[in-house]
């Protein structure tokens, strides 16, 4: 694995194209698995947070999200041709979805947030298939229920838009019951693609 270490924790040498391609062997392999776009703030946190820097180096990829990590892994002599976004994952992972009948689940934001961002990606992508939606502000006594829908509508791929790094933890303590073989944590990207 060809990774590149910024205050402790490893990315991933990828671009969009080789992200979207690991990230289909990761679809592929049908294990559970976290993929995170990790951006110079969360990579300052972990510095400062052990658990935090535990669950990025324990993903199955970390793409650079944010021209910070793009510079530092330049200045350490790695050469990452370009920033790979959590909304870029979102709109490649999407397309390949639609090409291949992958299953998506969209999971945060705001009540209704998600359901319009669904709306949306149909319009671009027709033939996607959007298995299931649900807002991220569940209290902690609602949290089984919700994973036990994420895993009964049998997504390949449950995009997570819960903030940095609330999001990376969910999916990192809840990959195994969720059963998705790709969680992806996607910030705030539900509200871009909604408007
Ligand atoms: N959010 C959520 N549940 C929470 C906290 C936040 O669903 O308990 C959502 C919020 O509505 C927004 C996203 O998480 O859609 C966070 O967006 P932000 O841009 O703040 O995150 P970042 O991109 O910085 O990780």
């Amino acid at each position: 694995r060809n990774r590149v270490y910024i205050l402790g924790c490893g990315i991933d040498i990828v671009d969009s194209r080789l992200a979207l391609k690991k990230a289909e062997e990761l679809i592929l392999r049908g294990i559970p698995s976290q993929v995170i776009t990790l951006n110079a703030e969360i990579a300052y946190a972990a510095s400062l947070d052990d658990r935090l820097r535990q669950v990025i180096n324990e993903a199955d990829l970390v793409t650079p999200d944010g021209i910070g990590i793009v510079w530092a892994a330049r200045h350490k002599g790695y050469d990452i041709k370009e920033r790979v976004t959590g909304i870029d994952m979102v709109y490649n992972l999407c397309q390949l979805a639609a090409n291949k009948g992958y299953r998506v689940f969209l999971l945060g934001a705001s009540p209704g947030v998600a359901e319009k961002a669904a709306c949306e990606l149909k319009k671009m992508y027709p033939y996607l298939i959007i298995c299931g939606t649900r807002d991220g502000y569940f209290r902690e006594e609602e949290k089984e229920e919700v994973i036990k829908s994420i895993r009964e509508a049998r997504p390949h791929i449950l995009l997570v838009a819960l903030g940095a790094p609330k999001q990376e933890f969910f999916i990192s303590r809840h990959k195994e019951e969720l059963g998705v073989p790709l969680c992806l944590g996607v910030g705030g990207s539900f509200d871009v693609i909604a408007g």
